[in-house]
C-alpha cells in the first residue's frame, strides 16, 4: 500500500490550514485499514481517520503520526419489506452521492441532508443534520474497527448515543473507532409538513405541493447553493459553530430584550437559538478578522480568505465567541473537531 510522508493537512481539509501529516495513506478495503492501524501501533504512531476533511481544523505543527483517508466503497440493499429499504453503505462513499442514489429510488429519510460535503463514514460522527432530518433518524447500525481492542465491531443506534451534532465518536470514544460502513433504513413515502421555514418558503415560491424526495432534494440544493460557499472553491468548513442551546428561562429573558430572537423549543427545559442570528446581531457579519471572513450569506460560516495559521483562525473564533457572550450572555461552541 502506498504510504506517503509529509503531506500538508491544508491539502486534506477544506479550511485549508495545517502543517504536515508525518504519514498518509488511503484505505480502500477493511483489511487495508486494519493493517494500517496494526502497523502504526507496532511503530507507536498515533492514527487519525479522516474522510473529506470538511469538518476538521488542523494545527500548524501538523500530525506526528498516520492519517488514514477512508476510501472504502459499497452500496447494497440488505432488506426490503415493501414500505422500507435498508442499505449498507461503505464509509468512504461520498455522502451526497448516497443521498442522490436513494432519492432516485424514491426513498425518503435523508433527502434534506442533500449537499452536505464529506463521506458516509463521517456522517454518524457528528450526527449530521439539516432542515429537520438527522442521520440518527434513519440509522440502524454501523461497522467499525475498534482500535482499542484490535477487533471489528458492530454498533447499533443505542451504542452511538446520538444527540444534536454529537455521538460517542466525538465524545467518550473519540479516536477509538474507524467506521467502515453504515446501515440506514429509508422509507417509500413522501415527507409531510411542517417543514423548516426556509424550505417551506422555497416550496411555496416554486408552487411545489408534492413533497417527493426528489422535489425536496432539488429545493435543498438550491437553498444551500445560495447560502453556503462551495468548499471546492472557497476554503471553509461549513457551520463553524453549533447552534446555541439555552435553558428556557434564559430564552424567555432574551426574548424580553430582543423580541425578534428566533428560537426552537427542544424540550420543556431547552431552546435552540440559531447562532448565525446571534453573530449577525453582534454586528460581525461580513467582518474579516485575521484573514477569516464571517460569511455574508450565513454568519455561521467562517471563510478562510487569507489566514495563514491556526492561530489566525483561533483568534478570529475567540473574538466572535467573546462578542456573542458579551452581548447575549450565551457561550457558543465550535463545531469542527481539531487535529
Ligand atoms: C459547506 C459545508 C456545509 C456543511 N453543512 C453541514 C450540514 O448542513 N450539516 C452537518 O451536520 N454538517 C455539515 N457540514 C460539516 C461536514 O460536511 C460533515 O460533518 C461531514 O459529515 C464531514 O464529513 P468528512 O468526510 O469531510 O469528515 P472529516 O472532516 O474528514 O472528519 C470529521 C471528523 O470525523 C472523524 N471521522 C471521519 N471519518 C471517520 C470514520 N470513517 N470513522 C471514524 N471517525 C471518522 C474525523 O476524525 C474527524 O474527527 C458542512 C461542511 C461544509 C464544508
Amino acid at each position: 500500500m502506498d504510504i506517503k510522508t509529509n503531506i500538508p493537512l491544508s491539502t486534506l481539509t477544506t479550511m485549508r490550514l495545517g502543517g504536515p501529516a508525518r504519514f498518509f495513506a488511503e484505505a480502500s478495503t477493511v483489511e487495508q485499514l486494519v493493517n494500517l492501524y496494526r502497523n502504526a501501533k507496532k511503530l507507536q504512531q498515533p492514527v487519525t481517520i479522516i474522510g473529506g476533511g470538511s469538518n476538521i481544523i488542523a494545527h500548524d505543527e501538523g500530525f506526528n503520526g498516520l492519517i488514514i483517508r477512508n476510501g472504502i466503497k459499497g452500496f447494497e440493499v440488505v432488506a426490503d419489506d415493501g414500505d422500507t429499504t435498508t442499505f449498507k453503505i461503505g464509509g468512504g462513499e461520498n455522502w451526497d452521492n448516497v443521498v442522490q442514489r436513494t432519492v432516485k429510488q424514491g426513498l425518503s429519510g435523508i433527502e434534506t441532508l442533500s449537499a452536505i460535503p464529506g463521506t458516509t463514514g463521517a456522517a454518524p460522527v457528528q450526527n449530521i443534520g439539516a432542515y429537520g432530518q438527522e442521520i440518527a433518524d434513519t440509522f440502524i447500525s454501523l461497522e467499525a474497527y475498534d482500535s482499542e481492542n484490535d477487533t471489528l465491531v458492530e454498533l447499533d443506534w443505542q451504542d452511538c448515543s446520538f444527540s444534536y451534532r454529537h455521538s460517542i465518536f466525538r465524545g467518550s470514544s473519540q479516536g477509538r473507532y474507524a467506521i467502515t460502513s453504515i446501515t440506514l433504513k429509508l422509507y417509500k413515502k413522501n415527507l409531510k409538513p411542517p417543514f423548516y421555514s426556509g424550505l417551506q418558503r422555497y416550496l411555496d415560491e416554486n408552487n411545489i405541493s408534492e413533497y417527493t424526495p426528489q422535489a425536496i432534494r432539488t429545493a435543498i440544493i438550491a437553498i444551500r447553493g445560495d447560502k453556503l460557499p462551495d468548499p471546492q472553491f472557497v476554503a471553509n468548513s461549513g457551520s463553524f459553530f453549533k447552534n446555541a442551546i439555552v435553558e428556557t428561562w434564559q430564552y424567555t429573558k432574551l426574548q424580553e430584550q430582543y423580541d425578534d430572537i428566533p428560537g426552537f423549543k427542544m424540550d420543556d427545559n431547552h431552546y435552540k437559538i440559531p447562532t448565525g442570528w446571534l453573530i449577525e446581531e453582534a454586528g460581525l457579519k461580513g467582518d474579516v478578522i485575521n484573514g477569516i471572513k464571517i460569511h455574508t450569506g450565513n454568519a455561521l460560516v467562517l471563510i478562510n480568505e487569507s489566514a495563514s495559521s491556526y492561530a489566525d483562525l483561533a483568534n478570529a473564533r475567540d473574538s466572535i465567541i467573546s462578542a456573542v457572550r458579551d452581548k447575549f450572555q450565551v457561550v457558543i461552541e465550535q463545531e469542527p473537531l481539531e487535529i
